[in-house]
């Protein structure tokens, strides 16, 4: 049976995934660590980007590991790549040992009472199943403290019953080179890593790839860096981009000068212009933060490299584009939302926040247009 592919202009945009770019952005990753293994963070399908065509791609381009938040998101990628080695990164999320287990999922271990639990389920299974241990040096999220890091490499009750294939630590500040804290959680690496001799090690995030090969250690987990985003805060991604996101416009209208547009009459406009409205808008991840009002630009788009800019309130399915200087735009006309003109780190600044939010965000009723 033929799958019902929507067109870009029934599905409100297109956005479109290469998947040359990515492979390309994991092959130069793995070149930067090499010989430690580089593996991916596909969390949240695969950064928003379709959790299927990443994990394909990538594991097709020689990547072995992936890394995932959730155990659900862990069966989808053993079904996509049985072979790969899938680490879970909320760890045994309560309730769902079991299932790791017989599916052959690693937790990444915190805390006393996910290694018991990981310990109870080898002692049923009458075997060492692998995990990973997280071992928190400075981010107070998930993994062990310092202290109970040290405590638990004493408890071989524990550890002689489970096979710890990794040992890890996440970075909070990498993508500002020199903050103070990187330095202070690569040192308690570095104790972390003597705690447990001979276990595999990672702290790495895409900006910590990029720090010196001291941090790759024998595992990398880049993510953002995969898919085209930055890997230092406030400068350009080298990578290369991956999304290109575009809508049609549904229609043009005249506003006159000191008629509003849209919601709360935010904007008014002080000539008289012509207005693109496009089927996209908050519902779709095109944070409302990137509106504009009178005094405050918004965010905007583009035409043929021509900027346009959003005009008004954006609203859950629609945004206004001011069109005035762009003559030829007409229904149909495709408006650049992520591209070339509008890289992926402009798009994120105006709506007010980060390359990975804007990417995970990414609407759920866009065309999903994955090429090579
Ligand atoms: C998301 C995540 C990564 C990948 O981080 P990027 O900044 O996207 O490269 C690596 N490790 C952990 C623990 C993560 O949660």
């Amino acid at each position: 049976m033929e799958h019902h592919r929507p067109e870009s202009t029934q599905a409100g945009a297109r956005l479109t995934i290469d998947l040359a770019a990515l492979e390309a952005n994991w092959r130069a990753m793995a070149r930067l660590v090499a010989p430690a293994d580089c593996a991916a963070a596909v969390k949240a399908d695969g950064y928003g980007l379709g959790l299927e065509a990443v994990v394909a791609r990538l594991a097709s381009a020689g990547c072995r590991t992936f890394f995932v938040a959730l155990p659900t998101e862990g069966l989808r990628v053993k079904s996509l790549a049985g072979s790969a080695t899938v680490y879970v990164l909320n760890g045994v999320v309560p309730g769902s040992a079991d299932m790791m287990a017989r599916t052959g999922l690693r937790p990444v271990l915190g805390s006393r009472e996910e290694l018991e639990d990981w310990a109870g389920v080898c002692v049923a299974a009458g075997r060492r199943l692998p995990a990973a241990l997280h071992v928190d040096t400075g981010m107070n999220r998930l993994g062990f403290t310092m202290e109970e890091a040290a405590d638990v490499a004493g408890r071989r009750d524990l550890l002689d019953r489970i096979d710890i294939t990794l040992v890890m630590s996440h970075l909070a500040c990498a993508d500002v080179p020199d903050h103070p804290l990187t330095a202070r959680q690569i040192e308690r690496f570095g104790a972390v890593t003597r705690l447990f001799p001979g276990v595999p090690a990672s702290i790495a995030n895409s900006a910590g790839c990029h720090l010196g090969s001291a941090l790759h250690h024998q595992m990398v987990r880049p993510g953002i860096a995969l898919y085209g985003g930055a890997i230092f805060a406030g400068r350009p991604s080298p990578m290369r981009p991956v999304v290109r996101l575009e809508a049609p416009i549904l229609r043009v209208r005249p506003v006159a000068s000191g008629q509003s547009v849209g919601y709360g009459a935010a904007e008014q406009p002080d000539r008289d212009s012509r207005i693109a409205i496009v089927s996209t808008g908050y519902a779709d991840g095109y944070h409302r933060l990137a509106s504009s009002r009178d005094g405050h630009k918004g965010g905007h788009g583009a035409i043929e490299g021509r900027t346009v800019p959003v005009m008004g309130r954006i609203s859950m399915d629609l945004t206004a584009f001011d069109v005035t200087d762009v003559p030829a735009a007409a229904r149909g006309t495709m408006i650049e939302l992520i591209g070339p003109s509008v890289p992926l780190q402009t798009a994120a600044a105006f709506m007010g926040t980060i390359d990975y939010e804007v990417l995970t965000s990414l609407g759920r009723r866009y065309e999903r247009h994955h090429v090579s």
